[in-house]
């Protein structure tokens, strides 16, 4: 909130911003009662399917204002959303844009001629929200065990939705799952089934460090509701990214690639006389 305030010469901005949303609601207008001469009504947009900005096609279109007071109070708030259905103009995917400011959010600078300048910062989404990506060996993995490659696929969705708590969650149940895999006794606890790992030559001293704690961090989650910022699930997502597939897919198969490579010759020293 912020208190109450007269329009001054900052509101010119927002003013401006306004004034080319009405532009853009008449081209629309425009366009729909299908005048040759308006071409197009293209803006460049994050296509949530090709997952990076393209040149999209605005199909749909309206701005809606907003506005809060508390007169006893004397606060005030203001905003607005651009509502857009958008066509890529890549993939043809037709998705949703909402855009949205509000007057307590805005970056200021002082232009050359010395006037303090100021423009509303956006908050952008799109729906559906762009899929993140997946590793190609996720199929793989599927075919090795079913029920892994579902507790991974919930993991990416959760991240995909920013539910960082339940992504962190399932990181867990999935090292649960690949140590039931590759063997280990599930009704162990947590640290005797990383042990194990450790013990029987899945992982070595530094892993088994790392995914003590993965276990812990989706431990905090689900007891404690800690959640992770997008930096530390990214660590926590690329150490399970990297165990799975190694332990389960490759196993040691690798130890047999031993038996076919020939011993090295000793070599034979001169010996000095
Ligand atoms: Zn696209």
């Amino acid at each position: 909130m912020i208190d109450k305030k007269q329009p001054s010469d900052l509101d010119a901005n927002c003013i401006h911003f306004r004034r080319e949303i009405k532009v853009s609601n008449l081209d629309l207008a425009m366009t729909d009662t299908g005048h040759p001469e308006v071409e197009e009504n293209i803006t460049r947009e994050h296509c949530p399917s090709c997952d990076g900005e393209r040149r999209c096609q605005v199909r749909g279109h309206t701005y809606v204002p907003w506005s809060w007071s508390d007169d006893v109070n004397g606060f005030s708030m203001s905003g607005g959303i651009d509502h857009s259905l958008l066509q890529c103009l890549g993939c043809e995917t037709v998705f949703y844009l909402h855009n949205s400011w509000n007057d307590e959010d805005f970056d200021y600078w002082v232009d050359a001629d010395g006037t303090e300048r100021r423009e509303a910062n956006r908050t952008k989404t799109t729906y559906p929200k762009p899929v993140g990506q997946r590793p190609q060996w996720l199929e793989a993995l599927g075919k090795k065990d079913h029920d892994l490659k579902n507790i991974l696929d919930q993991v990416y969705t959760a991240a995909d939705a920013e539910c960082l708590i339940l992504a962190s969650i399932g990181i867990r149940t999935a090292v649960d799952r690949a140590t039931e895999v590759l063997g280990i006794d599930p009704t162990e606890p947590f640290v005797k089934k990383l042990s194990e790992l450790k013990s029987g030559g899945w992982i070595g001293d530094t892993e088994h460090d790392v995914l003590s704690v993965v276990t812990d961090a989706g431990s905090a989650a689900a007891h404690r509701g800690w959640e992770p910022d997008d930096h530390e699930f990214a660590k926590l997502m690329m150490a399970v990214e990297m165990f799975i597939p190694r332990a389960i897919l490759f196993g040691k198969d690798v130890l047999d690639v031993k038996k076919a490579i020939p011993p090295k010759k000793n070599r034979i020293k001169n010996k000095k006389t």
